[in-house]
């Protein structure tokens, strides 16, 4: 019987984690589906569209730097998606592409698994980019008294804040540390939605001081496990997460709007430690 296609689109994609957590949950199910990795410039994603359609690909995800691009190839956007501005998966349903974004439920679901409750509370957002709507559009929902977004590019910061139709916000220029020392020392969750730390060695700010012992810090890189960013709030004592679990959670979601089972936290966790990748 023919094999069922999912993957990823990209570039570049020589680090993802997906084939790994996917194929390794098809293994354990003894399903006949395969997820691969489609590297694709800009100028092959038309075409590449083209092929989804004609060979019968079940599904995608879409990463860096491709979730907005890809909107105007699809058929039709979930609700959810068009209010993250991004789509990071893609169901072909009998020739029809639709696309949806799982980034929001993977960080949704990583605040239910680690109980952080923020509603009417500070929260401080390092980050305005593609990652940060996601996260935005999952802070929204519950309702915190204030999200204070903090980056360089402020215009980037502002379009987020429209995009997502943010109401209880500020936006904070990185540089101006006397202020965000400020926030950070009365936040009740914050976020490093940056990439500043990937190369191990860079923290996009040092805390000075939190407002008690046990305020949970999160930041979305998962590799390194803990960022510069994580180690140094754990000196001030934190309660640091990193963002494996949202890319698991992330996943998950999409592995179910393909396939219509649920996939397997346990399954992916062992696949992850055993290639050495968590
Ligand atoms: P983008 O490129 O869209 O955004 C990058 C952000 O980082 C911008 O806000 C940018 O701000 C900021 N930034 C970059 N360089 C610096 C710097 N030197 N100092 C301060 N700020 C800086 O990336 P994404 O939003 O897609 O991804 C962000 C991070 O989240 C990545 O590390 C990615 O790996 C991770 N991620 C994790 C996921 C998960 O499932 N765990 C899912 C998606 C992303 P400015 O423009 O002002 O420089």
């Amino acid at each position: 019987m023919e094999k069922n296609i999912v993957g990823l689109i990209g570039y570049p994609l020589s680090h993802t984690l997906s084939p790994i957590m996917h194929n390794s949950v098809f293994k354990k199910y003894g399903m006949n589906w395969e997820y691969k990795v489609f590297e694709l410039k800009k100028e092959e994603l038309k075409k590449f569209i083209k092929k989804m359609k004609q060979e019968k690909i079940k599904g995608v995800n879409v990463t860096v730097p491709y979730k907005q691009e890809i909107m105007k190839y699809l058929d039709s956007i979930d609700k959810a998606a068009k209010s993250v501005g991004a789509v990071n998966t893609i169901v072909n349903k009998k020739g029809k592409l639709i696309g949806y974004n799982t980034d929001y439920i993977g960080f949704e679901k990583t605040l239910k698994k680690y109980r952080i409750d923020i509603k009417g509370k500070n929260v401080v957002l390092f980050g305005a980019g593609g990652a940060a709507h996601a996260i935005c559009f999952a802070l929204k929902k519950q309702k915190p008294k204030i999200i204070d977004i903090v980056n360089i590019d402020i215009p980037m910061a502002e379009n987020l804040v429209k995009e997502i139709k943010l109401e209880n916000y500020r936006i904070w220029y990185l540089k101006k540390s006397e202020v965000i020392d400020a926030l950070v020392k009365n936040a009740d969750f914050i976020i490093n939605a940056t990439s500043v730390g990937l190369d191990k060695k860079s923290n996009p700010y040092k805390i000075d001081k939190l407002k008690k012992k046990g305020i949970p810090v999160y930041d979305l890189i998962y590799n390194p496990a803990v960022t510069p960013f994580l180690k140094q709030a754990k000196n001030k004592g934190a309660r640091i997460i990193n963002g494996i679990d949202m890319l698991i959670y992330q996943g998950m979601e999409s592995f179910k709007l393909w396939t219509g089972r649920n996939s397997d936290y346990d399954t992916i966790v062992k696949a992850l430690k055993e290639k050495g990748a968590i």
